[in-house]
């Protein structure tokens, strides 16, 4: 074993796969050409960024002239959600999210309400998943857009895109879904599930950091955008800015790789994860957090009951990289928003841990990292200094199916 830590957490970031760095290498050098140019460079990065444009509407059954060349997911979500507002402004100016959405959708819809329009927030169940009846009474004759992600970048609850999307049609509501995380991990059809904007992201995917993606349908309906980047026109004036050919290739590659693999990888992955959840429920008191089953093969949310989160992350440092379930965002501390809006007490969401597995690792890396967890859950609980109050509302808790 290296002497850098297990890395298990996928879900914040990837290391970018050979395949994609090489398909990436030639773009930075030989065929540097700006997409625009009238001359040979340029068309040599044009039919790069064209090629990218159709490999990544074939992944999600969209046509290549919907697929919005994005810095990334964040980027993604601000054009969606504010592009929306901003056009449909005459029609309405109600927008629906949901409670454990990321950050990069919340903080849109909140800077929307600053300025007058307004936002419903639905609450999730206690798996995470949202309740469709709710969604369905929260949609208004002035509601312009719903946002709903596909997958949760913490819990891997995969929330019901069909669905949804049938509802928000039928009410003729635009759907937007956050994809960051389900891209290349679940199967996603927009046609299908009737999406008409999905925000794509590379580094979550074995892709390089710095790029992503906007569906943006064009027909059934055509959906309008305003432009939050202007400029030189680019991406039918959608998004301005040259267009960033070796990360579109990236991009595209790491799509194209994690689609043809996914039916062996994604039963590989969840098989390590359930690897690691059979073993760590040995261990009292400790809870799955989301649904059981409708997740991400790779995500593997625990809280342990008893434990400080601060210890219990600081006790794993040196043998594995996960997550918790704090925000350390800002200086002061705060319980994880998306496990609070599922009804965990804020101990709980403080002492949770957030396991994204991958790619790269194997079963021998699972089983060590089952054991250091389960080995320093012991050695905090025996310890007791780090034991917040035990209550017995906790163990009741702890007893639960899930
Ligand atoms: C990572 C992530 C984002 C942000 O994506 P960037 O490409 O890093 O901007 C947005 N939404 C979800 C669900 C994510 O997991």
């Amino acid at each position: 074993m290296s002497q850098r830590p297990i890395y298990l957490d996928n879900h914040a970031t990837t290391p970018v796969d050979p395949r994609v760095l090489a398909a990436m290498l030639p773009y930075f050098t030989e065929q540097f050409g700006n997409a625009t140019s009238s001359h040979v460079y340029g068309w040599e990065a044009e039919a790069a960024v064209q090629q990218g444009r159709e490999t990544l509407a074939a992944a999600i059954q969209a046509a290549p002239e919907e697929i919005i060349f994005t810095s990334g997911a964040t980027e993604a979500n601000n054009l969606a959600i504010k592009g929306v507002a901003e056009a449909y402004f005459s029609k309405g100016r109600h927008l629906i999210t949901v409670a454990t959405e990321h950050n990069a959708v919340l903080d849109p819809c909140r800077y929307l309400q600053s300025l007058g329009f307004e936002v419903t927030t639905l609450p999730v169940q206690p798996d995470g998943l949202i309740d469709l009846a709710v969604l369905e009474q929260a949609i208004r004759p002035d509601t312009v857009l719903v946002s709903v992600m596909a997958a949760n970048n913490e819990i891997g609850v995969v929330q019901p895109l069909a669905e949804i999307g049938a509802l928000c049609h039928d009410r003729h509501v635009l759907f937007h879904t956050d994809a960051a995380q389900a891209i290349g991990k679940i199967s996603l059809n927009v046609t299908a599930m009737q999406i008409d904007l999905m925000s794509l992201t590379a580094h979550k995917l074995y892709g390089p950091k710095g790029i992503g993606a906007l569906y943006v349908r064009r027909r059934s309906p055509r959906v309008q955008l305003a432009p939050q980047l202007h400029g030189g026109g680019h991406e039918r004036g959608l998004r301005s800015g040259t267009l960033y050919t070796p990360q579109i290739v990236g991009l595209a590659k790491a799509v194209e790789l994690a689609i043809a693999d996914m039916p062996a990888e994604s039963q590989r992955v969840l098989a390590l994860s359930d690897r690691l959840w059979q073993s760590l429920r040995q261990l009292d008191g400790v809870l799955l957090n989301g649904h059981p089953t409708q997740r991400l093969p790779g995500n593997l949310n625990i809280s342990v009951a008893g434990v400080d989160g601060s210890a219990l992350l600081l006790g794993l440092q040196p043998a594995i990289a996960v997550s918790s379930g704090s925000a350390c965002t800002s200086a002061k501390r705060t319980p994880s928003h998306v496990l609070t809006a599922m009804g965990r007490s804020p101990d709980l969401a403080y002492a949770s841990l957030r396991f994204g597995i991958g790619r790269f690792n194997t079963d021998a890396e699972i089983d060590q990292a089952a054991d250091w967890t389960i080995a320093t859950v012991r050695s905090l609980r025996e310890a007791g200094s780090a034991v917040v109050e035990a209550p017995t509302s906790r163990r009741s808790a702890a007893t639960d199916s899930r």
